[in-house]
Order: C-alpha cells, then sequence, then structure tokens
C-alpha cells in the first residue's frame, strides 16, 4: 500500500483523507502549518453557503454529495437556497438555471415574489420578481465537517499533525519520494497538494505551474436586525442570493451575513501570502454592496456593518476545479481551487481517481492537466483569473467567448478570414469565425429560420445561408483549432491498438474511428487514427489531455508529438469538393482511388498536404493539413480554383448545424467518460447482449434551444439536451439528449424545458439527414 502524504487539513485535506481510508488505504498522514482544524486557511473564514445549482453537471454532482455526505455527518443545516431576480433578465437566468438544477436531478422550483417572501422575513415581495427556491441546498459548517472528516480518517489509521509546515517536496529520478517539513522528512510515495491558496507554492517545489490565483472576497456581518430576532437556531432560513447585484445572504441567530463579489479583483501573488488566508477589510469596496443590500431588504435599512474581512480563496482561468495527477513528478497529485460546495465530491472522485476505482462522477473537466502551454503563463492565468471572479454570477451565453486576451492564437487563415469578415469566438485561445459578413448576399432568395432572442445572440441568419451553400456547392472550413497528434516509430501501431477500441489492421491509407481507453479500460475520448505509413499515424483527437495520455504511455521506441500549433487543416466540403480539388493535384482523388475513409500524403497546388477523406458535416470532401507556413497558400490555392464553383468559406455555427443533421457526437458534449460507445449510439451492442438503459436520443422540434435543458415526459424530468442546432437542410430544429431507453422509440413526444416554456419536441430516427451515406460516399 503507498505511503500518502496530504499537504493541508482545511475541509479538502480532510475529506480526501475520510475517503482514501474508506476505501482501505491507511498510510495517511495530514499535515497542516496551521492548527487542527481551524487552521487560518479558507475553510476557516468560509460562510459555508452550498448552492448546488450548476451549468456544469460534474460541478453539480460534486455540490449533491456535498450535501448529502455533511448532513450525515450532521455538519449541514439544510435551510434551503433562493436565488432572488430584481431584474427580468435576471428572472429569465433563474428558469434557466431551474432547467440546470432539473437536469442534473436536484428538484428546484421557481417562485413568486409572495412565496418569497413567505420563505424569509427580510425578503420584500415588491422588490423581486421571483426566486429560484432549492429545498436541498443549505449551510456546510465547514471546520465542523473537516473536524468530522478527519476524525472518520483516524479512526481508520490517519494520522494528522497540526503546526507542520511542508518545506519541499523530496524527489528522485521524476519521482516524489516525501515531504520535508519543519520537524524533519517524511517518506511518501504519494503527495496530494490541498494547500488551498498555497497550492501554488507547493506545486512549485514540484517543478508545477499551478494555474491558480488568491483573491481577497467581502464578507461582512451585521448587528442584530429586529426582523431576524428571536431565531432560535443559528440559520432558519433559506440562504440567499442577490446574483444581479454580486451579493450572497445568510443568517447567524439575528444577524445578517454578506458576501460582496461586486468590487474589482484583488489578487494576491502567492508569495506576499501570509499563513491566514485573511487581509483587511477594505470599507471603501463595500459601499456598494450594502447600498444594494438596504435597497433589497427594507427590514435592513437601519442595520449597522459591525465586522468585515476580505478572506481569500482560490479561482482558476474556467472556474472549475484543478484536481488529479501532474504531469511534471510522478505521485504529485492536487485537489486544489475547491469551494466547500464541492468538497466532498471533489474529494470523493480524487479518492476513486488515486484508488483506481471506478469514478462515480465525471473528474476529467477537472483535470488539473487540462491546460494547453499558453494557459499556465503566470500572466494569462492571473488575467483569466480575476476575470472570473468579476463573471462569478454574470448571466453567461454558453457561447460568450472570453473577451480578454484576444485574439490570442491565430490560424494561418486568420487574414483571410478577417478580409471575408469572419466574427470570431474563441475556444482555448484559438480564434474561431462564428460565420462571415461577406456572406450576406447568399441570403438573396433564402428563408432562413430565425431563433429566438436568446438564441439569437452570437448567431446570425448567415449561417443559415452557409450551411444550406455548403450541401450545394463547396465551402473552406478553418478546422485547425482541432487536436492532431503524430504517433510514430516502431510499435506505434501496436501502441496505439492497445490504447484505444481499434485494431488497426487495416494497412497505410486507412481512417479508423475508434475510443480512446484508459487502463480501466473506461473511454476517455473518440479520436480519429489516420494511418500514413506502417508505422506512422496522424490522430484526430479532441484535447490536451487525449495527447497527453498518449505521450504519457508511448513505449519507448514510439514518438508522440501534438502537432496541433504547427500545422493547419481545412475541411474542403460540399458536392462540388471533388471537381475543386482534382484539377489541382496530379494525385488520383477520384472516388475509386481515394475512398470514404481513406487517408494519404498528396500536394494540392504547390502544398504538401494530408489528406482525409472524412467529414464532420456529412458532405464529399476533404480534410487537408499541412504545415502551418503553407496555410495561407493552400487557402488561396482553393479559395481561387473554388471561384468558379461557387466556393464559400463557412464558420462554426453553420458547421454545428451540419454536423447535428449527421448525428455526428461532440466528445465532452454529447457524452463523456460516465457514457459508453453503445448507449451513445457509436458502436452497436454485443448481439443478444442487455439493451441500454439511456440512450442518446435525437430529437425534432420546431425551435432553437441550446443544450443542457432538461427533458420532461408526462410532466417529470426524465433527462437532459446536449446538443441543439437548427438544421438549416431539414428545416428542423435539432436536440440531441440522454433519454431512458423505453422514450427512445421514434415517434414518442417528450417536452424540453426552455427558460419558463415546455417545448414539444419528438424522438426522430437519425440521421436526419443523408443516412444512406451517398453523399458522404460520393
Ligand atoms: P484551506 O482551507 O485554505 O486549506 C489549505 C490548508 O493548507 C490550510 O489549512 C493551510 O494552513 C495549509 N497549508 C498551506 N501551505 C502549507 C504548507 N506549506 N505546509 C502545511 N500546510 C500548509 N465556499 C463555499 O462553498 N461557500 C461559501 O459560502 C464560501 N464563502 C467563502 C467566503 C470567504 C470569505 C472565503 C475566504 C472563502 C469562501 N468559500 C466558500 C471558499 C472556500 O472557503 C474554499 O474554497 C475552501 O475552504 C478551500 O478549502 P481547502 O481545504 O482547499 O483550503
Amino acid at each position: 500500500e503507498p505511503r500518502v502524504v496530504i499537504i493541508g487539513a482545511g475541509i479538502v485535506g480532510c475529506a480526501v483523507a475520510d475517503e482514501l481510508t474508506a476505501r482501505g488505504r491507511t498510510r495517511i498522514t495530514v499535515l497542516d502549518q496551521g492548527p487542527l482544524f481551524e487552521t487560518g486557511g479558507s475553510t476557516s473564514h468560509a460562510p459555508g453557503l452550498v448552492f448546488q445549482t450548476n451549468p456544469n453537471k460534474a460541478m453539480a454532482e460534486f455540490a449533491s454529495y456535498t450535501v448529502e455526505k455533511y448532513s450525515a455527518l450532521g455538519a449541514f443545516d439544510l435551510v434551503g437556497g433562493l436565488e432572488l431576480a430584481a431584474a427580468p433578465d435576471r428572472l429569465a437566468e433563474l428558469h434557466r438555471r431551474q432547467g440546470w438544477a432539473t437536469s442534473w436531478g436536484i428538484e428546484a422550483r421557481v417562485l413568486d415574489p409572495a412565496e418569497c417572501a413567505r420563505l424569509h422575513p427580510l425578503v420584500d415581495a415588491d422588490r423581486v420578481l421571483g426566486g429560484l427556491h432549492v429545498p436541498s441546498d443549505g449551510i456546510a459548517r465547514a471546520l465542523d465537517a473537516a473536524a468530522a472528516q478527519a476524525a472518520a480518517a483516524r479512526e481508520r489509521g490517519a494520522v494528522f499533525h497540526g503546526g507542520r509546515e511542508v518545506l519541499d517536496i523530496a524527489q528522485q529520478g521524476g519521482r516524489v519520494t516525501g515531504v520535508v517539513t519543519s520537524d524533519g522528512q517524511i517518506p511518501a510515495d504519494i503527495v496530494l497538494c490541498c494547500a488551498g491558496i498555497w497550492g501554488p507554492k507547493i506545486a512549485r517545489m514540484a517543478g508545477m505551474a499551478l494555474p491558480l490565483t488568491p483573491l481577497a472576497h467581502q464578507l461582512a456581518w451585521t448587528n442584530p436586525i429586529p426582523a431576524l430576532a428571536g431565531a432560535a437556531t443559528e440559520a432558519a432560513h433559506p440562504i440567499l442570493r442577490h446574483q444581479g447585484a454580486d451579493l450572497y445572504f445568510r443568517e447567524r441567530f439575528d444577524r445578517l451575513g454578506i458576501g460582496n463579489y461586486g468590487h474589482e479583483p484583488l489578487p494576491v501573488r502567492p508569495e506576499d501570502l501570509g499563513e491566514n488566508a485573511i487581509s483587511a477589510f477594505t470599507e471603501e469596496d463595500f459601499a456598494e454592496a450594502w447600498h444594494e443590500t438596504r435597497w433589497l431588504f427594507p427590514a435592513v435599512k437601519d442595520a449597522k456593518v459591525e465586522e468585515g474581512i476580505n478572506g481569500l480563496f482560490s479561482f482558476t482561468p474556467d472556474g472549475l476545479p484543478l484536481m488529479g495527477p501532474s504531469r511534471e513528478l510522478e505521485g504529485f497529485w492536487v485537489a486544489e481551487a475547491v469551494w466547500i460546495t464541492h468538497s466532498a465530491g471533489v474529494a470523493r472522485a480524487m479518492a476513486e481517481w488515486m484508488t483506481g476505482e471506478e469514478p462515480v462522477t465525471q473528474a476529467r473537466e477537472c483535470d488539473v492537466r487540462r491546460f494547453e502551454e499558453h494557459q499556465r503563463g503566470p500572466a494569462y492565468v492571473r488575467a483569466r483569473d480575476c476575470q472570473n471572479y468579476v463573471e462569478v454570477y454574470d448571466v453567461l451565453h454558453p457561447l460568450q467567448p472570453m473577451e480578454d486576451p484576444r485574439p490570442l492564437r491565430t490560424s494561418p487563415f486568420y487574414p483571410r478570414e478577417q478580409a471575408l469578415g469572419g466574427v470570431f469566438l474563441e475556444a482555448m485561445g484559438w480564434e474561431r469565425p462564428q460565420w462571415y459578413a461577406s456572406n450576406a448576399p447568399l441570403l438573396q432568395g433564402r428563408e432562413i429560420h430565425e431563433p429566438g432572442e436568446w438564441a439569437a445572440r452570437y448567431w446570425s441568419p448567415i449561417a443559415g445561408a452557409e450551411a444550406q451553400v455548403t450541401r450545394e456547392r463547396v465551402a473552406l472550413y478553418d478546422m485547425t483549432s482541432l487536436k492532431r497528434i503524430e504517433v510514430s516509430g516502431r510499435g506505434a501501431r501496436d501502441f496505439l491498438a492497445s490504447m484505444t477500441t481499434a485494431r488497426l489492421e487495416r494497412g497505410p491509407g486507412s481512417v479508423t474511428y475508434c475510443m480512446m481507453l484508459d487502463e480501466h479500460g473506461r473511454v476517455l475520448s473518440d479520436i480519429t487514427v489516420a494511418r500514413l505509413g506502417e508505422e506512422e499515424f496522424q490522430v484526430g483527437a479532441n484535447n490536451v489531455l487525449d495527447a497527453d495520455h498518449l505521450a504519457r504511455h508511448a513505449p519507448e521506441t514510439v514518438v508522440v508529438r501534438d502537432i496541433t500549433a504547427g500545422t493547419c487543416c481545412i475541411g474542403v466540403w460540399g458536392p462540388r469538393a471533388r471537381e475543386l480539388v482534382q484539377p489541382l493535384t496530379e494525385d488520383d482523388f477520384s472516388g475509386e482511388a481515394f475512398r470514404y475513409f481513406r487517408c494519404r500524403r498528396a500536394v494540392v497546388g504547390m502544398v504538401p498536404v494530408t489528406a482525409l477523406r472524412v467529414s464532420y458535416v456529412g458532405e464529399l470532401g476533404w480534410e487537408l493539413s499541412t504545415t502551418a507556413d503553407m496555410g495561407l497558400k493552400l487557402w488561396d490555392t482553393l479559395w481561387e480554383a473554388g471561384q468558379e464553383h461557387g466556393i464559400i468559406a463557412g464558420g462554426r455555427a453553420a458547421f454545428n448545424s451540419l454536423r447535428l443533421e449527421k448525428g455526428y457526437r461532440l466528445f465532452g458534449t454529447d457524452m463523456t467518460s460516465e457514457h459508453d460507445p453503445v448507449e451513445a449510439g457509436l458502436a452497436k451492442g454485443p448481439a443478444g447482449g442487455p439493451a441500454p438503459a439511456r440512450r442518446l436520443t435525437c430529437l425534432t422540434l420546431d425551435e432553437v434551444v441550446m443544450g443542457k435543458e432538461p427533458v420532461y415526459a408526462g410532466g417529470d424530468p426524465v433527462g437532459y439536451v446536449t446538443s441543439a442546432a437548427w438544421g438549416h437542410t431539414i428545416g428542423k430544429g435539432i436536440a440531441y439528449a440522454w433519454l431512458p431507453s423505453p422514450l427512445t422509440a421514434p415517434g414518442t413526444t417528450v417536452q424540453i424545458g426552455y427558460f419558463d416554456r415546455r417545448i414539444p419536441a419528438v424522438v426522430t430516427e437519425e440521421p436526419l439527414f443523408d443516412p444512406g451515406m451517398e453523399r458522404l460516399r460520393g
């Protein structure tokens, strides 16, 4: 059994110790520089509000487990949560949040003002338009929860030391061997960093840059408020949020606690941190919050702020925690940037991960190795972390790109895309055209379906025209941001076969779609493997984690290189794609010589390319990739020759619509590691095997939804939407949704919860477009 040292006895360190010992691990030492368990870390200062609702499914599940566990430990006040709206856009947002909660299995209801006022003595029905009530939200008594989990861990053999500072991480040959403390060295096979805001300092000892920034956040308490007088318990009423003013509230007997995110971000450099996660209350930053509080709650008008702190906790570039093993030092793990709200759920996932069990929740999105190189630089991290502090309660559209730093990563085609009036959104730092303004004339004579106001943001009818023209003529799609990984060298084939569901028996020139698996045979990602030579492959993957996974497991003779940034890729798709490309090359691109799901090296014009005959949009054509230096030449060559074929450039909005018409799944969105390929509709189950309990199902409807909406049948929530778009060829709205198998028969009617409405949707046979694959195989 490996010896584990956990650094930090805040709520996260204690929770992981508990979950690990519950799984039979006993050789665990937990160290904290402060006294146990009021260590001075963030946990010591948090008011412990737990609002479970989150757009992210894994986060909501982490939170739900926290409620369940801390309730069982007697460290949770189940008072409910009430999020208040004082403006129409905020009321609409509460309906959207109600949808997320429902999608992830959390009971939630939007209440009218009178119902809100009945739930809480401070709420004034004249000030609010409504509220989102989640009965299972409440207050975690964080120090009690930490102590209770530590006690359970101790009982099973874990050892806790307070007043013991970790000064260094001992290592040998790229492996952790222990920690150096203020009281001598402790040997360890695994070191888990749960040091909260001090995490980056510890991580640096392990040679790792942890993308996290400690930010000061204000928490103040009033004097006694008559409307709360006579409270028999510390907290009797729901915890409150007023996101429109960046505020949250809880009571402590007859006093009101006010949390404020409304001030300018106040980052603290890790080297400036003391031993306490607190700094002096900056009154001037609280003025607006106090004004808003007294407006919202007239009963608080005459109260005073009695005490306040600027407490420190962690923010990350994408708002998610940092979990898992480090890339830099074997045996060094982190569980960082975790709220009280998610602490038990994160700890359970960590323990499962560290002991190699089946994870109950989907922790991959929180994997600390998910960031690209540029996302780990200090300037980027600080800018994004501060922005996430500002946006913590904002209404964020699912397509809303980061505003700054932009542009950051651009493909070689960027100048041409700009010249065509590209309207850019952003993904992993890449500028990506959503549609092109110069395509506006395509609208002439076309009727493009107009979505509702919310779905029409970051959208233009031009995207619909681009989608239609792709099916009529030929279009260029910039696919540069998609992960391309080169895998080559002696044993490359056997290596890839061992990492995926593919057998790779087909020789050079083949393309195989398959699943990448982890050590336990669970699906990590879906990939396409193009075999360019005997031992030479180009892998199309989803993210940096995929590249990392391959690199980590490659035998010595196999080279794995993430070539995404050094190369570029164009999708040339549409019925005229062959007429366009063939005259540009001496290689044979005919239907007989270059069949569907084949690949080869070729020269197009003067540009050496790797050509894959695949298409995410379901049309004839190729993905052509080349080195970045030749990118412009490739674009110009295709563009010029394409003029006589009516070529256009198409954006991501058109792309997404086309891919859903063809039923192509997006890993991470439509399915994740918690799903298997059979239920996701990517593989056939064994003949006579059990039918899956749920299925990713194609729905059609008369409107456009966005994804993550709940699906109801007979009034009850039964599943949730993953991806959605308008199908501009089929003339219908499309939504893919996870549904229980009995509801997946074509013709079944369900309802999609969209803001405050229920939209009827019908289960439909898929794919919706070209089921005979005539277009692709043409
Ligand atoms: P910590 O509790 O900070 O624990 C880290 C531990 O590591 C510390 O005890 C520290 O002493 C120890 N340590 C650091 N360096 C070393 C070293 N070199 N050697 C040994 N030990 C070391 N979250 C919510 O969910 N709901 C809320 O309502 C909420 N409100 C908040 C309000 C405020 C004012 C603050 C400050 C935070 C709030 N949070 C809230 C966030 C929450 O408190 C934190 O996210 C959470 O407590 C982090 O827990 P942790 O165990 O990771 O960190």
